[in-house]
């Protein structure tokens, strides 16, 4: 059996807060004098049956983006993301966030973006990987909003930002009102990535698709109930950022086994596997490779197949994933 650490991979779905170590998050509690809710701060707090839901996560995701407040903890949260990556063998990372979320804290929404931009490019330098952002805007902001984070995007375009995504409970909009800010992305370049297909059916992943022209979708997992939606996702060959450790503890699946990997993987849809939340999901991105192999059965070439559709789906330079895609070939031979 192979080591997944020595397996190159690009990582597409972690998200600012989300990606910090539980140790830093406590570290910035105390230095805030923040209480922190016992869920977060007590590892052994699980997801009990009544606690399976969207709001139980969003609390606790609240809660830790609170303790975020100046340049220097954005900084640090985003250097060791990355080397706590490259330590997994994730050479490319794409980082999700949603600077209004941020902006109070850091000077307004520019001032937040220019703070997490330069971060990224520091923490890519130091830990030797590449990293990308990705700005999004919440499911339930105004087409104002949208537009303006889109704007942001835009302007950023060559100095690191990668994407524009759109996250929180997709129940909250719908991918129409996306639209304009979608176009304002796509000029510019960028990457469309929203979440979608976790509360929503199939027919909203679609429409990301034929809407907004998303080439990646954040999970995405009700597509993998509709033939005639795989069918979109193949031909386009959209990206599903599939993070198994999330769906559990969102109630979404019983299971880890439930989680359609495979049945993406069949219908010819690439799938790219992401670490989302492991603050509060407690499972970084090696763990989401391990359970494919250990719950799923996969070989060590379908894990190497998916470390490619990863690279493939990522927005490095040509040269890099050239690269990546030939140190995959030697992990595998
Ligand atoms: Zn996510």
């Amino acid at each position: 059996m192979r080591e997944l650490r020595k397996l190159p991979k690009a990582h597409l779905h972690l998200h600012l807060t989300g990606s910090a170590r539980l140790a830093t998050v406590r570290e910035l509690a105390d230095k805030y004098g923040i209480s922190l809710p016992s869920e977060l701060v007590n590892e052994e707090a699980g997801w009990g049956d009544g606690g399976r839901e969207w709001s139980h996560f969003q609390f606790r995701y609240d809660a830790a983006r609170q303790t975020i407040q100046s340049a220097e903890d954005v900084r640090r949260i985003i250097r060791e993301a990355a080397a706590d990556d490259a330590a997994e063998g994730s050479r490319w990372l794409e980082l999700q966030v949603d600077p209004s979320s941020y902006a109070r804290h850091l000077g307004g929404l520019d001032q937040a973006v220019e703070i997490m931009v330069d971060a990224c490019h520091d923490a890519a330098r130091t830990a030797g990987i590449g990293i990308g952002l990705l700005l999004a805007v919440s499911w339930g902001a105004s087409r104002d909003q949208a537009e303006r984070v889109a704007l942001l995007a835009a302007r950023y375009a060559h100095r690191g930002v990668v994407g524009f995504g759109i996250s929180n409970d997709e129940r909250l909009g719908e991918p129409d009102a996306f639209v304009s800010a979608s176009h304002i992305a796509r000029d510019a370049g960028l990457l469309i990535a929203p979440h979608t297909g976790c509360y929503t059916d199939h027919s909203h992943v679609r429409r990301c698709v034929e809407l907004l022209g998303a080439r990646r979708i954040g999970h995405g997992i009700t597509a993998a109930t509709s033939n005639s939606t795989l069918e979109i996702l193949a031909q386009n060959q959209v990206t599903m950022e599939i993070c198994p450790t999330s769906y559990l503890p969102l109630g979404l699946f019983p299971a880890l086994a439930q989680v359609p990997v495979t049945e993406f993987q069949r219908a010819g849809v690439p799938v790219a596997l992401g670490a989302d939340d492991p603050l509060i999901f407690g499972t970084r991105l090696i763990g989401q490779y391990e359970i494919l192999r250990d719950v799923h059965g996969l070989s060590d070439q379908s894990l190497a197949d998916l470390a490619s559709q990863s690279v493939r789906a990522c927005t490095a330079p040509a040269e890099v994933t050239k690269q990546l895609l030939a140190e995959i070939d030697r992990w595998i031979r």
